[in-house]
């Protein structure tokens, strides 16, 4: 939808602003363009609607080169929220929220429902509608000022830092708006910001640039599992690349290699002697070729013995169990969940290879995992140790 063909702009002087860049954004996506200061963000951005104009390269929206636009239609056709909101302090919140319509002379009628539209998307009052700026606080201002952005309908919506100045908690409110309407209303957003942490939650891709040249160009995702180049980590910074590191944690990384096994055919009480000697009240159970086949607990020993002779006679089969291959992070809530105390690790033949044990589990959750915090903390509540009776 947003094409720039090897754009390059040139200020007058020779300063290279932006330099060869090449990319295209799809119809829905939230681009945010990241860099240091003075790396080309802005004029990068303001060339989609010709508030500057490449030196080199071409631009185009919908297979369309803008440069054979009118310009001012152009800029009617994407809406540009800046940091400072730009309301119109002599005019009220209806007016404000409606003043690209009424440029595009859309009838009155019209212009209210839209304005009592978007105010119910930010959850403002309606009777604030008839206020002046002045009556809002700031982080309502800015709400108004997205909304405003949205209302006229524009497909293509350009943000420079809007939410630079508000506190934290505004900021993060905000954020959570405009990514909610973005996906509801299917907008294009193309975002400038110098925040890792902002871009990080809102793009679907991130430019990352520096002198002028995007040095990188992917989902967060891929930018913190494979970040292009050292500017680019230094950029992310340890701490998020520590973070996004256990997408990739294997459950053989972290298993222990001491599983306590026993074979069908042995007696209980060679279970129990096991039992003793190892400390533990529950054993797997594998056939000769090591392969899984469940287990038994102390429980089940006491009650069957002197009736059968064998651990195959009394084994639970409906055990849990892990692939040693599988990546730790996909597989950690649902052991997290079920409140097991350890978790066979199988390889591909289903023969036992490892043990994860729930204290090894805990370290993980407190060394390698960030970012679901709260379901894992749910889950580690969750917990009763005293209610398990699997494995
Ligand atoms: P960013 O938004 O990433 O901070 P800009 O796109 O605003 O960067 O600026 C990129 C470079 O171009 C900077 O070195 C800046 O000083 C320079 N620059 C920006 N606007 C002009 C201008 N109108 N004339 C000359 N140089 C400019
Ligand atoms: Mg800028």
């Amino acid at each position: 939808m947003i094409e720039f063909q090897h754009v390059s702009k040139i200020y007058k002087g020779g300063k290279v602003a932006v330099d060869d860049i090449h990319l295209s954004f799809e119809k829905g996506e939230f681009i945010c363009f990241i860099g240091t200061s003075g790396s080309g963000k802005t004029t990068s951005m303001r060339m989609i609607n010709r508030m500057t104009e490449p030196t080199k390269g071409k631009i185009l929206i919908d297979g369309q080169d803008i440069q054979k636009m009118n310009a001012v239609e152009l800029r009617r056709k994407i809406g540009y929220v800046i940091q400072s909101i730009g309301l119109m302090p002599h005019m009220t919140i209806r007016e404000n929220i409606t003043l690209v319509q009424k440029l595009l002379k859309i009838d009155q009628e019209k212009r209210n429902q839209t304005a009592e539209k978007m105010i119910d998307l930010v959850e403002l009052p309606r009777e604030m509608l008839d206020r002046y700026p002045s009556e809002l606080s700031g982080g309502q201002q800015q709400r108004i000022g997205v909304v405003r952005a949205l209302a006229a309908d524009q497909d293509i919506i350009l943000m420079d830092e809007p939410f630079g100045a508000l506190d934290p908690i505004t900021r993060d409110s905000l954020q959570d708006l405009v990514k909610d309407l973005q996906e509801r209303l299917g907008k294009t957003i193309v975002f400038v910001t110098h925040d890792m942490d902002e871009a990080l939650k809102l793009a679907s891709r991130i430019a990352i640039m520096s002198e002028g040249k995007v040095v990188q160009f992917d989902t967060p995702e891929n930018i913190l599992k494979h970040p292009a180049n050292q500017f680019v980590e230094e950029l992310l910074g340890e701490d998020r690349l520590l973070q996004a590191k256990p997408d990739t944690t294997r459950v053989n990384e972290v298993m222990l290699n001491t599983a306590i096994t026993i074979t069908t055919e042995k007696s209980l009480q060679e279970a129990l002697r096991l039992m003793r000697e190892k400390r533990v009240d529950t054993l797997l159970v594998t056939d000769n070729q090591n392969i899984l086949k469940g287990f038994v607990d102390i429980e089940a020993i006491n009650k069957n013995r002197g009736l059968t002779s064998s651990v195959g006679d009394i084994l639970q089969t409906d055990v849990f169990y892990v692939q040693e291959s599988a990546f730790l992070r996909n597989t950690l809530q649902r052991i997290l969940k079920r409140g097991l105390k350890y978790v066979p690790v199988v390889d591909i033949n289903k023969k036992v290879v490892g043990i994860i044990t729930r204290a090894s589990l805990v370290d993980i959750v407190y060394d390698v995992v960030f970012g679901e915090e709260e379901t894992l903390t749910d889950a580690v509540e969750a917990f009763n140790p005293d209610e398990i009776k699997e494995v």
